[in-house]
């Protein structure tokens, strides 16, 4: 699959290791996902390509437990993807409403809370179901 900001600046491409429609589809109640609207999903048996053009148009947006880079256009304001880096590694959850295709995610998002965890649990359970990345 493949997705864009709406200015294009922010380029993904999600190889998922399943059909898209068996992909989790997240609504997460937290402050920041609420107010964006945001519907996202992971596979970390997939893999996923994030490639910026203009990195000085990028807001990497961290907040809370500043654990992950909320990527947000600064041109278009679309967000795309979190991020969450440890060395040379990188995992996302991915804003599927950036997809060219949205047919897989006509369905009801489940909604999820992650309220309460500590930075070492949030961290690990994004490296266990947040998608490989790779960024470019
Ligand atoms: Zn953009």
């Amino acid at each position: 699959m493949t997705g864009r900001c709406h200015c294009g600046n922010i380029a993904i491409r999600f190889d998922a290791s399943v059909d898209p429609r068996a992909l989790p589809l997240r609504a997460c109640d937290c402050t920041f996902c609420r107010r964006h609207g945001a519907r996202t999903t992971a596979d970390p048996a997939g893999r996923v390509r994030i490639e910026i053009r203009d990195p000085g148009e990028i807001s990497r947006y961290r907040w809370g437990l500043a654990t992950a880079d909320f990527l947000v256009c600064r041109r278009c304001g679309v967000y795309a993807a979190a991020v969450l880096s440890e060395g040379a590694r990188s995992w996302a959850t991915v804003n599927t409403l950036i997809f060219d295709d949205q047919s897989p995610f006509q369905r009801e998002a489940v909604s999820v809370s992650y309220e309460g965890e500590s930075a070492g649990d949030r961290i690990e359970r994004r490296k266990r179901s947040w998608t490989p990345t790779e960024l470019g």
